[in-house]
């Protein structure tokens, strides 16, 4: 059961009405990463949800979103509002303007129409709420572009609040994955197959023009090793090669040998 009070979750202001920046706003309205797709990710995760604490914290969060939504469709409706009238700033974003009236619509920035393939629902709890992490950032990140695009400072001051509070929920999502207790690279039943697992394919190599080959100290850790790939191109430990007799600048490595087995 959903109810709705007469009220904003943050009081918006805006000073001078910016249409340009208002199309730009509807990306966190109906866009691939707006506040609509978040709050039906996590309501409908959550109405799947077998378990009874997690289930509510989606539903928290997915509500929460819904006033989200609200908020920036707030701020979207006081930047917009003086194309419904006025030639010139209807001549900004003609589908906004004329299909719209200047009002809230389901579209993106670009007038994409929103779409349930936005979300990321997976039904599986630990695989939900990485899908819901990674959400997050991707709203936070577009919420300080947005921030970054306009002088406006109450518009700043509300997109500022939104940033902060998808933020709140990566923590809420990263500790509700961490308190599972699952081993991060366990996902589901099946094992993977051991020994492959643990195979890190080097198959970026060389040095040119728009870059150079190297392996980051993270390769090494969880488990990993490097292998040099395709491994049909590596001598093959008597030192010929069927493939390219000059190794095709391939190094071999003792670990390379050991996965070619
Ligand atoms: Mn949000
Ligand atoms: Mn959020």
């Amino acid at each position: 059961m959903y109810h709705h009070i007469k009220q904003l979750m943050y009081d918006v202001h805006v000073g001078e009405p910016d249409v340009r920046f208002g199309t730009m706003l509807l990306e966190q309205f109906g866009g691939a990463n707006g506040e609509l797709a978040a709050a039906m990710q996590y309501t409908i995760q959550g109405w799947s949800c077998d378990d009874p604490e997690r289930k509510d914290l989606l539903l928290d969060i997915g509500t929460e979103e819904i006033s989200h939504l609200e908020v920036v469709g707030a701020l979207i409706r006081m930047h917009l509002k003086p194309m419904k009238k006025n030639l010139s700033r209807a001549e900004e974003d003609p589908i906004v303007a004329v299909t719209g009236g200047g009002g809230l619509n389901l579209f993106n920035s670009v007038g994409n129409p929103w779409t349930a393939s936005y979300l990321k629902i997976a039904g599986e709890l630990d695989v939900d709420l990485r899908n819901n992490i990674a959400a997050e950032a991707r709203a936070k990140i577009t919420y300080e572009r947005l921030i970054h695009l306009t002088d406006d400072q109450g518009s700043k001051d509300a997109l500022q609040f939104l940033m902060t509070r998808e933020i709140t929920h990566m923590k809420a999502f990263s500790a509700a994955l961490d308190s599972l207790g699952k081993d991060p690279f366990s996902i589901g039943q099946l094992a993977p197959t051991p020994g492959l697992v643990n195979e890190y394919y080097n198959d970026s190599t060389g040095e040119g023009a728009i870059g150079k080959d190297g392996l980051g100290s993270w390769i090494g850790q969880n488990g990993l090793h490097v292998v040099e790939w395709p491994k049909n191109l590596e001598t093959n430990g008597n030192g010929t090669n069927g493939h390219n007799k000059n190794g095709g600048g391939l190094r071999t490595t003792k670990t390379a040998k050991t996965g070619a087995r």
